[in-house]
């Protein structure tokens, strides 16, 4: 019998033509490359062409949401149980080989991963920090007591060496350093309610997670792992302004998970992360750019009429208003020349060379 990561790596053309571009390949091997900015892929997005597709890919989650969120799936399937920690690194590794094989790499490369209750977005404190911001700390409030405790004549032959001055200044501003690095490290700890649900920590090499059921988990962990994949290999250039590349390239991962469980565990809730977001990031492209290039907007505003009834002008005003629109740029992007390349897409897309 099959291993679930057998199971799901025969999916991985499940709708896509076998193409001899790729090779799998070392992590190692593959070479970064100037990957698109933020603004060409925007700029690309600019066509009556995409407008059209896009009517036609919301129509289609629109229609797969209804699915998936359907009696009959959600009442007998629904898995809604939460994992331990050590099932939740149990998930990862799962994936992992899943998300390997889909982008044709081979590494033993894996990153570290936890739940978190809200990402501070303060630099991690490494080990070196910590303990020079303890030491320090401490020094600061030592040096007054132990400059109290010295014999006099003692205290006045160090006091010629070095000036008095010069010690309590340089140990008030170790100590102002350990204080703020401490503060740093404690806040980190704080829950702190942020619109990032899940990150891919590169300073400390790890995916953060909420406490989601399984269903929700999955893609959204492929997601993340495909950002700590790509880290790896294209490095700074992973740091720089390229938001909509990556991505737009998870979402993707992302999406390939969430359908390959889905089909694995007869469970179409594996896809309703995914489904949800594309639903919402599809239509603020569409409208943003039907004003940009003043199109009509009547198919999707029926399209979101028919499905959400009452709530339709709310939504649709939502996904007016958004401003950060990197996310779904690059979902937008990738999704449409997923026509062209088919899946291996995100496989070649990590290849130096690549051109869309
Ligand atoms: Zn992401």
């Amino acid at each position: 019998m099959l291993r679930i990561s057998d199971d799901l790596k025969l999916n991985k053309n499940f709708n896509d033509s076998i193409d001899d571009f790729i090779l799998a390949a070392s992590i190692k091997s593959l070479k970064p490359y100037k990957v698109m900015d933020d603004d060409l892929m925007y700029s690309k997005l600019l066509s009556g062409d995409v407008h059209f597709h896009l009517e036609e890919l919301i129509a289609k989650e629109l229609s797969d949401w209804v699915e998936i969120n359907s009696k009959n799936n959600t009442a007998v399937r629904s898995d809604n149980s939460h994992l331990s920690e050590d099932e939740l690194k149990g998930l990862l590794f799962e994936i992992k080989p899943v998300v390997d094989n889909f982008l044709d790499i081979k590494c033993n490369y894996c990153p570290k991963i936890d739940y978190h209750n809200g990402y501070t977005g303060f630099i991690p404190t490494k080990n070196i920090t910590n303990t020079v911001s303890f030491v320090s700390f401490i020094a600061a409030f030592l040096t007054p007591a132990i400059y109290d405790l010295m014999p006099p004549q003692v205290l006045d032959s160090l006091t010629q060496k070095i000036p008095e001055i010069f010690v309590y200044t340089s140990t008030m501003l170790l100590g102002g350093y350990g204080i703020l690095s401490l503060s740093n490290k404690i806040l980190r700890k704080i829950p702190v309610s942020t619109e990032k649900k899940y990150v891919y920590d590169h300073l400390q090499d790890k995916v953060l997670c909420l406490q989601d059921p399984k269903n929700i988990l999955a893609s959204s962990i492929g997601h993340e792992y495909d950002h700590a994949i790509s880290h790896q290999i294209f490095k700074k250039e992973y740091l720089t302004d390229k938001q909509s590349f990556f991505e737009g390239h998870a979402r993707g991962v992302e999406r390939f998970i969430g359908q390959s469980y889905a089909k694995v565990m007869n469970n179409r809730q594996y896809e309703s992360s995914y489904n949800n977001t594309a639903i919402e990031e599809f239509s603020q492209v569409y409208y943003n750019i039907s004003q940009n290039l003043n199109l009509p907007t009547s198919k999707v505003d029926n399209l979101f009429e028919i499905f959400f009834g009452e709530k339709a002008n709310i939504l649709i005003a939502d996904c007016k208003e958004s401003t950060s629109l990197k996310h779904a740029i690059g979902h937008v992007f990738f999704r449409i020349n997923e026509e062209k390349h088919g899946l291996n897409l995100y496989a070649k897309s990590l290849r130096s060379g690549f051109e869309f």
